[in-house]
């Protein structure tokens, strides 16, 4: 079509700022702090909402807060985060390139599992961080967070390969990349050694879901072009006015 796209390096189409997502990231972790929707408030001592970079293209998404995040309001603060930001350090980026949040904001008593009606009351969260962060890469940390975005697989088959991800996660033209969690790790050496074999993959992935995200979203920009101008051509108004850069995927509902 040739409408240039003003952040080619990303597959987006810039309609959002990066001050906008930062903002509406913040209205989001602001309601997480203050909310009652589950019984976890009642033993929480923070919520933990998540936190990154509001820009990134990759979103790490654990079970849910422990001790030390419920302590101190940060998500993977504590011993697997240690190991978190090692294997990203494995491949050269930080805890500040990429945003890291959980399937609940608030700590099971005793880290036991988060009950199935806590995730379903905690999930709208979720859905409406990934709306804002549009990211191109989800990994899963354990097998909590990968059930929700691949239902049915096994961790231990699943681990270290991709998949698409369900838009109504929140999440458009975005690919799933799951891994154990890093707690599982810091248990069993050969767990950890298989982290970082699957941590080394994230920058291919990332590689390739930038591409098919792009080339998805251009060709339903190219559709709606095609189906406005056939409508031009029936049409006795003359032709619509279409926005070349819109993309009815990239519409937030969160403003
Ligand atoms: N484990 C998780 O799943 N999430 C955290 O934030 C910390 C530990
Ligand atoms: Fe609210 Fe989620 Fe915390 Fe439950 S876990 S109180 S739904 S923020």
């Amino acid at each position: 079509m040739g409408q240039s796209r003003r952040d080619p390096g990303r597959g987006r189409i810039p309609r959002v700022t990066d001050a906008e997502r930062r903002s509406a990231l913040e209205a989001i972790a602001t309601e997480v702090r203050d909310c009652t929707r589950c019984r976890l408030h009642q033993t929480r001592t923070k919520a933990v909402p998540g936190e990154g970079d509001p820009s990134t293209e990759v979103v790490f998404i654990g079970e849910g807060p422990g001790q030390n995040e419920d302590l101190e309001g940060r998500p993977f603060v504590g011993r697997a985060g240690g190991l978190l930001v090692n294997l990203l350090g494995h491949i050269g980026w930080t805890r500040d390139d990429v945003f890291i949040t959980n399937i609940v904001k608030c700590r099971p008593p005793g880290n036991r599992d988060p009950e199935p009606d806590e995730v379903a009351a905690c999930a709208p969260y979720l859905h409406r961080q990934l709306e804002v962060l549009d990211p191109a890469v989800i990994v899963t940390l354990g097998r909590h967070s990968m059930g929700r975005f691949m239902p049915g697989a096994r961790i231990s088959q699943a681990h270290g390969t991709t998949g698409p991800v369900d838009p109504s996660t929140g999440a458009h033209d975005a690919t799933i990349f799951a891994m154990y969690h890093p707690a599982a790790a810091l248990r069993t050496p050969s767990i950890e050694r298989e982290s970082y074999e699957d941590v080394a993959r994230i920058p291919t992935v990332l590689l390739g879901s930038r591409e098919r995200r792009r080339e998805a979203r251009l060709a339903r920009q190219e559709a709606a072009l095609a189906a406005s101008a056939a409508t031009a051509a029936t049409s006795p108004i003359g032709p619509a006015i279409v926005d070349p850069d819109a993309d009815p995927t990239d519409q937030l509902t969160i403003f």
